[in-house]
């Protein structure tokens, strides 16, 4: 076996695939936005196509590699497991809190857990209602990360406590997005329905950074920020060190009468976020995904096929298993296959969550790694590998 030189592409020496881990708190190595931590001591780098550009890259150290590229490969399909419809808040978009009150039973989530495990899922997003509400809620996180999987939990801020954010450290959560819809605390309390949202929002914020969790905000876009969303992204940034995620409005999730906006507002908005990005402003979404959302509110062709139902899906308190908000139950979990999950290359929506991951998800599984450099989607390393 011979060793890499500076610029050699890796593929031309790797033969073949063994033991390495990829974990994330020993012996972190910074690649781009990636952190890959072998569990050896063999020091080296690679960029995103997989060139060395450190010497010493042993034949033992190119085995390692080969098996992290798998690793990124089997990381590419998420979940939305939704432990409960109950919530504090009762948003104005949102119809899981005008449901009878539910909550995700030990036996499901658990057949959840071991059936997505077996199908490759890595990234478990916990979420509900507000998932803090669930009585075992730490306890589930602690049974995912046992099992090796990245776990991000939404919530609406309202139960971020000193003594949930410390549960939450416990727990080993990997990060938390939390729900913010405007720094004008009346407009948030007008969209949440729940008074004081925003201060607890921000609260639950440095609650998680005191206790060094990754946390950003997610901010849906509503015709009620759309005016001041840039100035809220630059806020977030700059006063309160957290990146933001913006969330699309989808009608699967609930009425969308009280909160849509006209296209030009919304076209101009883009071109507003896509300077913010590249003047460094902490936008976590890829740039392609706010281009695409551009393309179909100009009616071009759109250019992300969406693999809900393939690289992500939903499973419900119910264990009832959908390919996203839209579409109709694939299965029962307990009859979840490989055959169920189906790549049907959707446009029908622009929901963030189901066509951002599935491009990130296609790149990783088609090893684009130049065009998920190229996007420097902070996004990538906060939900693939905290
Ligand atoms: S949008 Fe989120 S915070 Fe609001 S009611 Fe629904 S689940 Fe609760
Ligand atoms: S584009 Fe929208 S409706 Fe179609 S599969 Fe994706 S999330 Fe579902």
């Amino acid at each position: 076996m011979k060793n890499l030189k500076i610029g050699e592409k890796v593929s031309n020496v790797l033969t073949n695939r063994k033991l390495i881990k990829f974990t994330k708190h020993r012996h972190k190595r910074r690649i781009g936005n990636f952190k890959i931590a072998p569990i050896l001591q063999n020091d080296f780098y690679l960029d995103f196509q997989g060139v060395a550009t450190n010497v010493n890259f042993s034949a033992k150290t190119s085995k390692r590699f080969r098996k992290i590229l798998s690793e990124f490969i089997k990381t590419c399909r998420f979940v939305n497991l939704f432990i409960t419809n109950s919530c504090t808040c009762r948003c104005t978009m949102c119809n899981f809190w005008r449901q009878n009150k539910t909550f995700m039973k030990d036996s499901i989530f658990m057949k959840t857990a071991n059936v997505l495990e077996g199908l490759g899922f890595y990234n478990f997003s916990l979420t509900g209602g507000e998932p803090l509400l669930h009585p075992k809620y730490f306890d589930f996180v602690k049974i995912l990360k046992h099992k090796g999987f990245y776990v991000n939990s939404p919530t609406n801020g309202t139960l971020l406590t000193e003594r949930n954010a410390k549960r939450l450290r416990e727990s080993g959560i990997d990060s938390v997005s939390v729900s913010i819809d405007s720094l004008n605390p009346e407009v948030a309390d007008k969209v949440r329905h729940y008074p004081g949202q925003l201060h607890s929002a921000l609260n639950g914020l440095k609650l998680l950074k005191k206790y060094g969790i990754p946390s950003s905000a997610i901010v849906l876009l509503a015709k009620h920020n759309i005016h001041e969303y840039s100035e809220i992204i630059k806020k977030l940034d700059a006063e309160y060190d957290t990146p933001s995620i913006l969330c699309f409005p989808d009608a699967g999730i609930g009425p969308l009468e009280d909160i849509n906006f006209n296209k030009d507002e919304l076209v101009k908005l883009l071109d507003e976020l896509l300077i913010l990005k590249k003047e460094g402003y902490r936008l976590l979404n890829a740039t392609e995904y706010l281009r695409e959302i551009k393309r179909a509110y100009l009616n071009q062709k759109r250019c992300i096929p969406c693999y809900g139902g393939y690289y992500y899906v939903n499973v419900y308190w119910d264990g009832r298993v959908t390919p996203c908000f839209n579409k109709g139950t694939i299965c029962h979990i307990n009859d979840l296959s490989v055959d169920s999950l189906r790549k049907r290359g959707c446009t029908d929506c622009l929901n963030q969550c189901f066509i951002e991951f599935s491009y990130i998800s296609d790149c990783m599984a088609r090893k684009k790694f130049f065009t998920l450099w190229k996007e420097r989607s902070e996004t990538l390393e906060l939900h693939f590998l905290g």
